[in-house]
């Protein structure tokens, strides 16, 4: 059952059955449908599609906001932003797909060489409720411009907003049967990949949904693309103004609500600055992430996604607690029908406790105390994520020397993980496996073919 509910009010909105197996049977047939006619565009067609689809996403950029919003709680201005990165990646594909998809030329042994940049078929992509527009995009805009096909399982708990981008789709010229959004429930994602016809899949979510559609691949020999979750270490060498960077990494925290995979989750401070970044950021957090309405442009802390998604989060606050962790500020629910949990500090994290290795999806800051920078980097990578990372101080080659020895798909100098069209996303050990967005997004699902001349 797809269900929206609003997470500020608890209000029951509106209840979508599951697609039924023929209806899934159906979207199949239409995808590859077509495939047949889509792979046969040329680029520059589909490139200018594409373009259309950014300039559609822009203008609606405020409906948009709106449905996410009252699906998934996101504040109304994140909301924007994110249909503003959303455009951005249509753009970047759209703009540079002709020199993207150009053949190489390869001088071999003996002759010559040309690889070609083809298209591979029908896909299928499943995808998290966090991001429901940007991670939608991340996956189509290149496949849709290489000229593969897509089959969208979009979330349980945002239908509005799938068939609002297929819509955009749809409108800005994408062929009915070049998307299709499908209502299925992740149990008959087994039986979609099984089809001959889907060629590949990729899952942006959490590790156990990764671990099942991985295995499924796997059986039915299909390329899988796994986006997942991270704990990514943020390092603090040492700073010349403190107040910016509480700021900075707190509200990178704090982002969507603390519900971003890639968000500063770990902060691990070197005894230096340690007392005194403490105390900055645990006042800074307590006085500015006050929870409040998201439609409210000047909330700073929405609700979470559900009220399932803040009793998740709070029982790992009050099961680290009771480990032995410290708890600076916040930690409570928020009494009354929404999914709100405060905005929560905790030190004294050991790995004794069960929250040192997990992922907390929430406005929950670890903070770490290192006293050296080889500790500070022995606790980034002891974790069994590898997203993201980021390292903050004073001296550039520290920084860089310090981000060489972090096993992360990314590293951050001086920021903390944004996310930007021509930059190759993704993660390592149990964050996943394969690229989203720049050069390497649009060839997770491409037959580089070789031809010899
Ligand atoms: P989720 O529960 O794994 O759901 C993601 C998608 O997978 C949904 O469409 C869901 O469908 C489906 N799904 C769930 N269980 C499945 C299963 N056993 N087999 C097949 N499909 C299944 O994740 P979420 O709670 O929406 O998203 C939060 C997670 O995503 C976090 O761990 C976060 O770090 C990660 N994430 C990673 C990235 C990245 O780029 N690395 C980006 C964003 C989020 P239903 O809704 O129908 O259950």
């Amino acid at each position: 059952m797809y269900t929206v509910t609003d997470p500020a009010t608890g209000e029951l909105i509106e209840k979508i059955e599951n697609a039924t197996e023929e209806e899934i049977r159906e979207a199949i047939d239409r995808v590859h449908r077509g495939y047949q006619s889509w792979r046969r565009r040329t680029v520059a067609e589909r490139a200018e599609i594409v373009a259309r689809a950014a300039d559609l996403f822009a203008a609606r950029a405020g409906e948009l906001a709106a449905t996410m919003t009252q699906e998934m709680g996101k504040r109304i201005n994140e909301g924007r932003g994110e249909i503003g990165v959303v455009t951005d990646i249509f753009r970047y594909y759209a703009d540079n797909a002709e020199a993207l998809l150009a053949d190489e030329p390869l001088e071999i042994r003996g002759g010559r060489a040309v690889i070609t940049k083809n298209p591979i078929g029908p896909l299928l992509g499943v995808m998290p409720w966090n991001f429901p527009c940007y991670q939608v995009a991340r996956f189509a805009a290149p496949n849709l411009v290489l000229g593969n096909t897509i089959l969208l399982k979009h979330a349980s708990i945002c239908p509005r907003s799938a068939v609002a981008i297929e819509r955009i789709l749809h409108e800005a010229g994408v062929p009915e049967d070049a998307y299709v959004n499908i209502f299925a429930a992740s149990s008959q994602i087994p039986g979609m990949l099984a089809d001959p016809r889907i060629q590949g899949v990729s899952l942006t979510g959490s590790e156990r949904a990764g671990i099942s559609v991985a295995a499924e691949a796997g059986k039915n020999l299909k390329k899988a693309v796994l986006e997942l979750g991270g704990s990514d270490p943020l390092i603090v060498l040492d700073t010349d103004d403190l107040d910016q960077t509480v700021r900075a990494t707190a509200t990178a925290r704090m982002r969507n609500c603390g519900q971003s995979c890639n968000a500063p989750k770990r902060m691990i401070v070197l005894a230096g600055v340690y007392e005194e970044f403490v105390d900055r950021l645990t006042e800074y957090v307590a006085e500015t992430f006050v929870p409040g309405d998201p439609s409210d442009p000047a909330t700073k802390l929405p609700p979470l996604a559900s009220v399932a998604a803040a009793d998740e989060v709070a029982g790992q606050v009050a099961k680290a607690i009771k480990q032995g962790a410290t708890l600076r500020t916040g930690g409570r629910r928020v009494d009354g029908p929404g999914a709100f949990l405060e905005a929560t500090v905790l030190t004294d994290v050991t790995p004794e406790m069960d929250v040192y290795y997990e992922e907390v999806f929430g406005p929950v800051v670890l903070v770490l105390r290192a006293e050296t920078e080889e500790e500070a980097i022995a606790i980034a990578n002891d974790s069994p994520f590898g997203l993201g990372a980021s390292v903050w101080g004073t001296d550039p080659e520290r920084l860089r020397r310090v981000a060489e020895q972090i096993e992360s798909g990314m590293v951050y100098l001086n920021s903390a993980g944004g996310s930007q069209a021509d930059l190759p996303f993704g993660g390592i050990k149990r964050s996943g496996m394969g690229r989203e967005l720049g050069p390497a997004g649009i060839e997770e699902f491409m037959n580089k073919k070789s031809i010899r001349l």
